[in-house]
């Protein structure tokens, strides 16, 4: 049915802070009147996921950004930005009865609770007699649609069609069925919002942003907004592309697109970044392939994580691999957890990059592998300590890859590093820094040690220490374990794993 000039429409504003590339928008905007509407619901309202009930203090401060961004793109095209805070549905309800909405359009989430919310709120909107629509905006493939089974060898359905738990088949799977969209334009005009600024609230007055103002790295670090995620991905390709597959694992080097928060947060599209690395291929013929294939692969691993949260939601904050029920834990030692979160763990490595998380809401993957290891094997103290810890921290918070990645580095998920794998950091940072300038850059009590000690400083004659004035124990930590018999113990611990029931 036509929309009359006189209906109304309300785009629910999620992880979509974007205009282009939006469908969720396009849908709405298509109707006569248009309401962009972010609804904030606090803890015990959000359908966020069992483990975190609310979204962490980086992602906090993202949003805040973020949303003032969004408003600046909306002013400028006639609109702007409505905010509203409670119960989604309650909110939403209230909208269609009192407001004359009667359509509602949304881009989909993909945690258990968010889905059960929305499948509810669809529900009763079109008990209402609103329509209402949801989109893919955040992945190159819904998670449902890419599945292994169900065709016999005449290419006939006689299984039941299984999710992927291997990341290599999954992805070929992604790439015959297809990755490549033609992202949809921005709107050019947005109708004025028809509806009194009163009835909703201040952005401000939600106070996203911290009360003690630690945030002046992440100030430093980034820019909230959808032209941000494009400046980054116009740099990214020109800059960095050609030397991806070597420069992505340098932690000291802008060797990766860290493009992660933006597309935590919608500011642009996995559609949009694997459109525009088309363009620069076919406008630079001498890029290597490679280059492009380890790209799009890390795009993968994000829809990955998708694939598995939508198959097995219960992997937010329980192992994939039910053999891991059978660990019987120590208790975590708290010393090691507050060395771990501060930065302060004397190996030079992880240090280095808690501290960049710290500062910037940021790490990089090498490094995240690293300090997820050293916490998970290590200090023996369960993953989900160390997810939680970043879900607060980090400004690129996925349910998802979160999960995935610490579950991945522990070895109890999907194509897991084996349990038997334990990252040595002092060797990772040798190989993977090997001027020592991430840590330079991140312990600068270490700055002054020559290259040869700084990922092991504790190895260091007392000479060469007294000379780059440092004194472990004193201005930096002696290591709070010794990695070795850490390792053995950890061997130790996770060789009951072999005992139990199924396989790993
Ligand atoms: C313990 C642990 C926790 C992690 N938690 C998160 C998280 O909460 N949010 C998050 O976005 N990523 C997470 N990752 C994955 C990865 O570290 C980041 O996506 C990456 O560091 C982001 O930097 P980038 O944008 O420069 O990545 P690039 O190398 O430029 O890759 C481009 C994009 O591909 C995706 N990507 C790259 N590597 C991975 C990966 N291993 N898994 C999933 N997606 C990937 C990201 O969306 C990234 O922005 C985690 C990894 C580990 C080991």
């Amino acid at each position: 049915m036509k929309p009359s000039p006189a209906d109304t429409a309300i785009w629910w504003i999620r992880r979509d802070l974007r205009l282009a590339d939006n469908p969720a928008l396009l849908a709405a905007a298509q109707h006569g009147r248009l309401i962009p509407l972010y609804i904030h619901a606090e803890a015990a309202d959000a359908a966020h996921d069992e483990a975190h009930a609310a979204p962490g203090a980086a992602s906090r401060w993202w949003l805040h950004h973020g949303l003032k961004a969004l408003d600046v793109q909306l002013r400028a095209l006639g609109s702007g930005l409505h905010v509203a805070q409670g119960k989604a549905e309650n909110v939403l309800g209230q909208y269609v009865r009192e407001h004359g909405v009667n359509a509602v359009y949304w881009n989909r989430q993909y945690a258990p609770a968010q889905i059960a919310r929305d499948t509810r709120i669809k529900h009763d909107l079109r008990a209402q007699g609103a329509q209402v629509a949801s989109f893919n905006a955040s992945l190159l493939n819904e998670p449902w649609s890419i599945s292994q089974g169900g065709k016999n060898d005449r290419g006939k359905s006689d299984a039941p069609a299984r999710p992927y738990k291997v990341f290599t088949p999954y992805w070929k799977a992604c790439l015959k069925q297809g990755i490549e969209h033609t992202p949809l334009p921005a709107p050019e005009r947005l109708p004025p919002v028809p509806i009194n600024p009163l009835a909703g609230i201040e952005l401000d007055s939600l106070q996203l942003l911290p009360r003690i103002s630690w945030d002046r790295g992440l100030t430093t670090a980034w820019t909230p907004s959808e032209y941000s995620a494009w400046s980054r991905l116009r740099t990214f390709l020109e800059q960095a592309l050609s030397s991806y597959p070597e420069g992505r694992n340098l932690p000291a080097q802008a060797g990766c697109s860290r493009l992660s928060p933006h597309l935590a947060f919608g500011e642009i599209s996995p559609r949009q970044i694997v459109h525009a690395l088309r363009q620069f291929q076919a406008t630079h013929p001498a890029l290597d392939d490679e280059a492009v294939r380890v790209f799009l692969s890390e795009l993968g691993w994000r829809e990955f994580g998708y694939h598995l949260l939508y198959h097995f939601p219960h992997t937010l904050d329980t192992a994939l691999n039910p053999r891991w029920e059978v660990l019987q834990w120590p208790q975590p030692e708290p010393q090691l957890w507050l060395a771990w979160t501060h930065g302060q763990t004397g190996i030079p490595l992880v240090d280095a990059g808690m501290r960049e998380l710290w500062h910037t809401g940021w790490m990089h993957n090498r490094v995240r592998m690293n300090v997820a290891s050293l916490l998970v094997k290590n200090m023996l103290i369960p993953w989900q300590h160390g997810e939680r810890w970043f879900a607060d921290t980090l400004v690129d918070f996925d349910l998802a890859s979160n999960a995935q990645g610490w579950q991945w580095t522990a070895g109890c998920g999907a194509d897991a590093a084996p349990y038997f794998r334990i990252f040595n950091p002092v060797l990772q940072g040798e190989k993977f820094d090997p001027d020592g300038d991430y840590i330079r850059r991140w312990v600068p009590e270490l700055a002054a040690l020559p290259t040869r000690w700084i990922h092991r400083p504790w190895e260091a004659p007392a000479q060469v220490l007294q000379s780059a004035e440092v004194t472990l124990g004193m201005n930096y930590p002696r290591p709070v374990l010794d990695l070795a018999a850490s390792r053995q113990r950890a061997l130790a611990f996770f060789a009951a794993l072999k005992q139990a029931p199924t396989a790993v």
